[in-house]
């Protein structure tokens, strides 16, 4: 047991999050990380309108008697998104844990309160996990540069990000951003915080619900294969380095706008991706961890091998430094 104020506060086993993440955080994932004994979380944006949402929880739930959690991202998005009836999706689906993301939670605390669910709230920098704080969320899930998806402006890794928020933020802290072995996890219990979230790591396991080239492509990868898109836009994604990426970041260079260069970076040709393996068909989320990433194992086979190795990091290496 690596038990830490996270798994306390949450229920779970281990110290491990396996954070939203688009098309991919499905039942049949969250559903194996929860088995497992970490804490997952559905994508809310995945489920197409709210309804599909408190279906998809209930099919998570026949998969698994663990908890298990809603993260619901709010950035810009090409098509708008009804968050409100996602939030009371979520309050509907029975659900107690949810992952927020992207933007102020605020307006959705008072809801998930009076229903019961605890709050761990994404962020990127010191600051806004200082008024995540203030404003009463549980925990934080804190974000480095390395991240996939959008690492916000600052760019900051987490060498540094995590102690810097560690000196001012009381409540429990996960690692998130670049995080994809034993090594990560006992890493960021020394840098301040309770445990360790993972995305692009989970991707490349035999139960996500994605194309086994996609998983292939991210063994195959290193940690210089992700490009970051949207700089110029204050709204930087960090993607798998792929054609689609590079003509996107012309585009931008260009000065087009988002209207002509979202038809090329949507989410839903990021879809296809995921469903049929044409790794080439759309931009699609991953991190610099890709370069840590050397295997395809089940969901409880990563999870055990990180607690177990994480295990003897502390117990053989580190503990008889200071014995
Ligand atoms: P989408 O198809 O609506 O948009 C595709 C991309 O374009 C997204 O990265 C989006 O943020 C960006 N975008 C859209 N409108 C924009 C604007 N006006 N200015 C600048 N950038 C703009 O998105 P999707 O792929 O269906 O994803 C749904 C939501 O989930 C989005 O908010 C997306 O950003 C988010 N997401 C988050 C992660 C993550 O790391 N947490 C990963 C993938 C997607």
């Amino acid at each position: 047991m690596l038990k830490t104020r996270f798994t306390e506060m949450f229920g779970v086993e281990h110290p491990i999050v396996q954070g939203g993440m688009q098309w991919v955080g499905r039942a049949e994932l969250t559903s194996a990380v929860a088995n497992a004994g970490a804490l997952g979380f559905l994508t809310g944006l995945t489920q197409p309108t709210p309804e599909d949402l408190v279906k998809e929880v209930k099919r998570c739930r026949e998969m698994t008697d663990k908890p298990f959690g809603v993260n619901l991202t709010i950035l810009p998005t090409l098509v708008p998104r009804p968050y409100d009836e996602y939030v009371d999706a979520i309050i509907q689906s029975g659900v107690k844990i949810v992952e927020t993301a992207g933007n102020n939670p605020k307006p959705f605390l008072p809801k998930f309160r009076e229903a019961g669910i605890k709050v761990i709230h994404k962020c990127t920098s010191v600051r806004h996990g200082i008024t995540a704080e203030r404003i009463g969320v549980d925990a934080i899930s804190m974000d480095g540069f390395e991240c996939a998806g959008h690492p916000g402006e600052d760019d900051i890794p987490n060498l540094v990000l995590l102690p810097a928020a560690a000196n001012v933020i009381k409540i429990p802290m996960i690692a998130s951003g670049g995080f994809a072995d034993a090594r990560g996890l006992v890493a960021a219990l020394a840098l301040g915080c309770e445990g360790m979230n993972m995305g692009t790591r989970f991707m490349a396991t035999k139960e996500a619900p994605i194309h086994q080239k996609v998983k292939e492509a991210i063994v195959a990868a290193d940690e210089r294969s992700t490009s970051l898109l949207f700089r110029t836009m204050r709204n930087t994604s960090r993607v798998f380095g792929n054609s689609v990426a590079k003509k996107a970041i012309e585009m931008e260079h260009e000065g087009k706008t988002i209207a002509e260069i979202g038809p090329l970076v949507s989410g839903q040709r990021g879809k296809v991706v995921y469903e049929t393996g044409d790794l080439e068909h759309g931009i699609w989320s991953a991190g610099t961890c890709m370069g840590l990433i050397q295997d395809i194992p089940t969901v409880k086979e990563l999870i055990d091998r990180i607690v177990r190795e994480a295990k003897e990091i502390i117990g053989k290496r580190l503990a008889p430094l200071a014995a």
